[in-house]
C-alpha cells in the first residue's frame, strides 16, 4: 500500500470541508504535537543488557504510568533489537496485583497442543497434535512433573518429580481428574519457586534443549483466550493495555483481547514477527523462565533469506511462511550463517515486548504460566498499512488500518472539540459539568454528530462488521463480540463454568491443517 494512503485519511465530502476549520484543526494537531513532544523530552535508558545485546529497562513508578509514553520512548531500542524486557517497579508489585490463586480455580487448559519437533543439525520443523482433553492447573502441574517433562538434573541432584509414574497410573488419573475437582486445590500452591534457575543452569537447560529437541514431544496450553488481571491493574494489565488497537471497534482474540499460555519444559514457539507486524507483549505471571531469541531488525532481511533457502517449498506455496510458526533454526545455524541471535532470559514477574520486524523464538524452561496480547502504537500505522499478510490461513489477521488511523483522527478531534466547547462556555459563565468524553480507550462513545458520516466507501460504513476475518471498523464503535471465523475456534475455551465462554484464534503453531490434528492419548 503505498503512503500516502495512510496519511490521507480524510474521506471527500466529510464534514470537515470547510476549510478554515481543517486548517484550524491543524494547526492545533501540530500544537498538541509539539506539546507532547516537550512533555516527553525525559528519555527512559536501559539499566542493562540481558547478554550485552537485550535492553532490559527498569522504570521508576512514575515512568510506568503511562504505557504509550513508555513504549514511545523505548522505542528506538526495541527497533533495534527487536525485543526487550521490562521489570515494573516494586511499587507496582504492592499496590496493583492481586493473587491470581482464585482466578486459577476456575482456569481449563482445554485440547493443549503435543509439540513433535522433526529435524536435525539445528534445522527444524514442529507439528502440533491437538490433546483431545482439558487440564485443570493441578493436573497440568502433575504432567509438567513427570519424568518425561522435566529436564535432567543437575550433576549429583535427583530428577524433580522422577517417581511421579508411580502416584497414579495414566488412566486412574484420568478417572480421578474427572470426579473431585473440588479437593485437588485443597493442598496446592500455584506458586514455583524458580530459584534454580540461575544463569548458568539457564544456559546448561539451553544446550541441552538443542541436544534433544526431536525428544519427549512437550504439551503446550497456547492461545487460551483470558486473563489472569483484574480491573485492580491499573497500568500494564495486558486484558486492558491503553493501545491504539482499543479503537478497532471489536475484539479480535490474541489481538486486543488477552491470551494465556501453560508451559512445561521444552515447549515452544517458532521463528515468527507478529501479525500485521504488530508489537506484542507478554508477561510471565508464574512458574519457570522463558528464553527467548530475537533478530536484530538490521538482520531481518538476510534472516528470513537463509530460511527461505531453508525451506524453499514452503516459500514457494507462501511467501509469509514464517507467520505460520512452524519453522526452527539454532542460534548455533544461525551464527554459522553469519546471523547474531539475541537471546534473553525472561522471568517471572516480568514483561517481554516485542518489536515489529523482530523475528523472535523460544521455549519455556518448565512449568509456568503467561499471558499476552498485540498492541500498537500511531507510529505503527504507517507499519500495518504496509504489513504483509498470510493468505493460506484461513482465519489469518487482518487489520483495516487506514480505517483504524481515521478513527483516531476523528477521536482526537471530537476530545478537542468537546474541550473547546467546555472552554467556551466557562469563559462565557455558563459552567457546564463537564462530560467524560475524554480520550481513553474506547471513549470513542460520544456518538454525538461528531461521528464521521458515511462517504458511501464501505470502509466507512455505519455498523462494524467482519468479514473473512477482516476488522473493518466503522464510525460507530460498537464492540462486536469475538470473531469466529472458522469451526475450529470454536472449540477451546480457558474458563470453566464459571468463566465465560472462550474462543481460541489460530493456535500458536500449524494446526489449521485438520489431517494432522489426532487424538493423542499418553
Ligand atoms: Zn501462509
Amino acid at each position: 500500500m503505498p503512503e500516502s494512503s495512510v496519511t490521507e485519511l480524510t474521506p471527500p465530502g466529510n464534514e470537515f470541508e470547510d476549510g478554515d476549520e481543517e486548517e484550524q484543526e491543524q494547526e492545533q494537531e501540530q500544537e498538541e504535537q509539539e506539546e507532547e513532544e516537550e512533555d516527553d523530552a525525559e528519555p527512559i535508558e536501559p539499566d542493562h543488557y540481558y547478554s550485552g545485546t537485550v535492553p532490559v529497562f527498569k522504570p521508576t513508578m512514575e515512568q510506568f504510568q503511562s504505557f504509550p509514553k513508555f513504549i514511545k520512548k523505548i522505542d528506538d531500542y526495541g527497533m533495534k533489537v527487536g525485543i526487550v524486557k521490562v521489570i515494573p517497579p516494586p511499587e507496582w508489585y504492592d499496590s496493583a496485583l492481586p493473587d491470581v490463586a482464585e482466578k486459577l480455580r476456575s482456569i481449563r487448559i482445554r485440547q493443549p497442543i503435543v509439540q513433535h519437533i522433526n529435524g536435525s543439525q539445528g534445522v527444524f520443523s514442529q507439528t502440533n497434535i491437538e490433546k483431545q482433553r482439558s487440564y485443570s492447573l493441578p493436573q497440568w502441574r502433575k504432567v509438567t512433573e513427570e519424568s518425561d517433562h522435566q529436564p535432567p538434573a543437575r550433576r549429583g541432584e535427583r530428577r524433580k518429580g522422577a517417581d511421579s509414574k508411580l502416584r497414579l497410573s495414566p488412566r486412574k488419573r484420568q478417572r480421578t481428574m474427572s470426579s473431585v475437582p473440588d479437593t485437588e486445590f485443597e493442598n496446592f500452591d500455584y506458586r514455583f519457586n524458580a530459584s534454580e534457575f540461575t544463569p548458568e543452569r539457564c544456559e546448561e537447560l539451553e544446550r541441552i534443549y538443542w541436544k534433544t529437541i526431536t525428544y519427549n514431544n512437550p504439551m503446550y496450553g497456547a492461545d487460551l483466550l483470558g486473563s489472569l488481571f483484574t480491573d485492580a491493574t491499573k497500568e500494564w494489565n495486558v486484558a486492558r493495555l491503553d493501545n491504539v488497537l482499543n479503537d478497532l471497534g471489536m475484539d479480535l482474540p490474541g489481538v486486543n483481547t488477552a491470551y494465556l499460555y501453560f508451559g512445561m519444559w521444552k515447549s515452544t514457539f517458532s521463528w515468527h514477527v507478529e501479525d500485521m507486524d504488530l508489537y506484542s507483549i507478554n508477561y510471565l505471571h508464574f512458574g519457570a523462565p522463558k528464553q527467548w531469541y530475537s533478530i536484530s531488525q538490521k538482520d531481518e532481511k538476510r534472516f528470513f533469506n537463509i530460511m527461505r533457502s531453508e525451506w524453499p517449498d514452503e516459500y514457494k506455496k507462501c511467501k509469509e511462511f514464517l507467520r505460520h510458526k512452524t519453522f526452527l533454526v539454532s542460534p548455533k545455524y544461525l551464527a554459522d550463517h553469519g546471523i547474531k541471535v539475541n537471546k534473553l532470559v525472561h522471568n517471572q514477574g516480568e514483561f517481554v515486548i516485542t518489536f515489529p520486524f523482530g523475528y523472535h523464538s523460544g521455549y519455556n524452561l518448565g512449568y509456568n504460566c503467561a499471558e499476552s496480547v498485540n498492541f500498537a502504537t500511531e507510529r505503527w500505522l504507517q507499519i500495518g498499512a504496509r504489513a504483509k499478510k498470510c493468505k493460506c490461513v484461513s482465519d489469518a489477521v487482518d487489520i483495516d488500518v487506514e480505517d483504524l488511523a481515521y478513527r483516531l483522527k476523528m477521536k482526537k478531534r471530537i476530545a478537542r472539540r468537546i474541550k473547546r466547547e467546555i472552554e467556551e462556555k466557562q469563559n462565557s459563565g455558563v459552567v457546564a459539568a463537564a462530560p467524560s468524553h475524554e480520550g481513553k480507550s474506547g471513549a470513542f462513545s460520544c456518538q454525538t454528530s461528531e461521528t464521521p458520516k458515511s462517504n458511501g466507501s464501505p470502509s466507512w460504513g455505519i455498523a462494524s462488521e467482519v468479514r473473512n476475518g477482516i476488522a473493518h471498523g466503522s464510525g460507530t464503535p460498537v464492540v462486536q463480540p469475538a470473531i469466529v471465523p472458522n469451526e475450529r475456534q470454536r472449540l477451546p475455551a480457558v474458563m470453566s463454568d464459571t468463566g465465560p465462554e472462550l474462543l481460541s484464534r489460530q493456535r500458536t503453531q500449524d494446526v489449521s491443517n485438520s489431517s494432522t490434528i489426532g487424538i493423542v492419548d499418553r
